[in-house]
């Protein structure tokens, strides 16, 4: 489910998380493999400031393999770490103690120097909504946590869980608002699912689609829609697929809404096979 956002809601979930945070020595962000920009908030890096900060790329199940390593690099070198998930399938979940340590590392070095008996880390996953933040608490829990909100901020009375012996993790994930100022950064939001379907317009979205796929993975698209030849024009591609699939309406119109929305559906649903919407470079 996504939510709406409205400014008093980014407002208190600025302040839910800002709080939080002051407890937190480790930030687990989490971003989709898919739309590894587009699928951050705009304000994490004000809002996280100067802690240690893991970024994990998940849904790497349905990612474009190299993009998500050029990725990796990308998020490696701001960062210092990022690793590459599927939380569904628990793939990669394991690495994250680990990853958390050693980003931790000053701050265990501070503690040893002042003869600090060094507790476990503190951790908060944080994210956009549906980038897949329970699925990661749970998997990292080991089991289901009861009541993960799907509320702005951090929802609920909090708790720790411990993972392992030397990390603690927050029940409750950090909900942060995504991007609303760039026409395509919206359209990769309602493609991978971070938006609800009403606001956004399906022709649109396809046509942006369209246009990177011609661009990226034209033989996916090709194939996908059985098409011997991928024509340049977008709205004879809406016609080729709109025939094929025999989306049309009496007269033998071609239905572009019937073939926005069977394109959008067999996006969402893997057809395509793996697809990355954004590249670091652009
Ligand atoms: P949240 O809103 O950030 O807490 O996201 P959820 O954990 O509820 O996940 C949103 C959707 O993405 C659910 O349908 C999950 O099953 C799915 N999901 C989460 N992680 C992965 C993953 O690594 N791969 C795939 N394919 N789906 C995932």
């Amino acid at each position: 489910m996504t939510i709406q956002w409205y400014p008093g809601h980014m407002a208190k979930a600025k302040r839910e998380v800002s709080e939080i945070l002051k407890q937190i020595d480790v930030v687990i962000e989490i971003v989709d493999a898919r739309t590894p920009l587009s699928s951050r908030n705009p304000m994490i890096e004000e809002l996280v400031e100067h802690k240690p900060r893991l970024v994990l790329l998940n849904k790497a199940d349905l990612a474009d393999p190299e993009s998500t390593k050029k990725w990796h690099d990308y998020f490696e070198s701001e960062f210092s770490k990022s690793l590459i998930i599927d939380a569904q399938r628990g793939k990669g979940i394991n690495q994250i103690p680990g990853a958390v340590r050693d980003l931790a590392a000053p701050l265990l070095e501070k503690w040893k120097r002042k003869g600090i008996n060094p507790r476990a880390l503190r951790t908060l996953i944080l994210g956009i909504p549906n980038v897949g933040k329970s699925t990661v608490i749970n998997k990292l829990a080991g089991k289901r946590i009861a009541n993960i909100g799907d509320k702005p901020g951090v929802t609920k009375k909090q708790q720790w869980i411990k993972v392992g012996k030397e990390m603690e993790l927050l029940d409750t994930p950090g909900i942060l608002w995504p991007k609303f100022e760039d026409e395509e950064v919206g359209y990769r939001l309602a493609l991978t699912g971070a938006v609800k379907e009403e606001i956004f317009d399906f022709q649109d979205t396809i046509v942006f689609f369209f246009k990177f796929m011609q661009k990226h993975y034209p033989v996916l698209l090709k194939k996908r829609y059985d098409l011997e030849e991928l024509p340049e024009n977008i709205l004879e591609l809406f016609d080729d697929i709109g025939r094929q699939r025999g989306c049309l309406v009496a007269g033998g119109e071609i239905d572009y809404d019937r073939v926005a929305e069977l394109v959008f559906r067999d996006f969402r649903h893997g057809k395509f096979g793996k697809v990355t919407l954004e590249t670091p470079q652009n």
